[in-house]
């Protein structure tokens, strides 16, 4: 069994499946993707989201605003507390600073990363952090604000080897997505050399970034399939241990999920 760890279920584009999510999911399922998490972007999005995806048990959800939506009006720690309470909820996110894009923004998405942190630590939901051109920043506020109890997980990983070990020293995972599979990601694939086979995790964040051999097409939940095919390949293991192994990993992070 693969589980997709990071994926916006609303956002993608059901026309091949007459617009039927169940299509798609069984497509995936067909796959061994039996499990996924769908990652939430916006509170206004966020109840829409959550009634997507609850009709299926094999979907779990998260809550949270994403960096480059912080400007839309930083999010309250009890606004989301609020929403962790429904059943399938496991994650505080996605989160975190992306420099990258916004640089005008940078005060509001520190506030809002703050208040996901404070969220987490109260919840015990480990939260999903997108970090991007903001290395320093991001381990500084996690320092600070994150519940190392609780961790988290630094999603779409493209930093270096330095962030991901500090990271892993604050009790996070690091989760590899399609992007491994590009030609020019020599320096990711080293950084998946030294990260311990037991705090990875592989995601699409379908629909963005679809891995070779579909780079360029939409993503979907059932490509995670190519990223674990990589990532076993850099790391000398079959990949049918790499899904158990990346599995177990998710179970262990999110323990909400079951
Ligand atoms: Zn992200
Ligand atoms: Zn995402």
């Amino acid at each position: 069994m693969y589980i997709d760890s990071h994926c916006h279920l609303d956002k993608l584009d059901l026309t091949p499946y007459d617009g039927d999510l169940s299509a798609l999911l069984s497509q995936a399922e067909q796959c061994q993707v039996s499990k996924m998490l769908c990652v939430s972007v916006e509170m206004e999005q966020f109840q829409r989201m959550y009634s997507l995806i609850e009709p299926y048990s094999q979907v779990f959800a998260s809550v949270g605003v994403h960096p480059l939506s912080a400007d839309k009006g930083v999010v309250s720690v009890e606004e989301l507390i609020a929403e962790t309470t429904r059943e399938r909820i496991v994650a505080i996110g996605e989160t975190g600073l992306d420099y990258y894009y916004q640089q005008d923004t940078i005060e509001l998405q520190q506030q809002s990363f703050r208040n996901h942190l404070i969220a987490s630590s109260q919840s015990g939901l480990p939260t999903i952090v997108h970090t991007r051109d903001a290395r320093q920043d991001t381990l500084d506020i996690i320092r600070q604000s994150g519940d190392p109890e609780v961790g988290g997980v630094l999603h779409c990983f493209t930093e270096s080897w330095e962030m991901a070990r500090d990271a892993l020293d604050l009790n996070y995972m690091i989760s590899i997505s399609g992007i491994v599979t590009f030609r020019n990601a020599e320096e990711l694939r080293n950084v998946v050399k030294q990260v311990p086979l037991d705090r990875l995790l592989i995601e699409t964040d379908a629909p963005y970034l679809a891995p070779v051999p579909y780079r360029g097409k939409k993503n979907e939940p059932r490509y995670v399939v190519e990223v674990a095919q990589c990532v076993a390949d850099i790391k000398g293991v079959r990949l049918e241990e790499l899904a158990e192994i990346t599995s177990e990993n998710f179970f262990r992070l999110f323990s909400a999920a079951a």
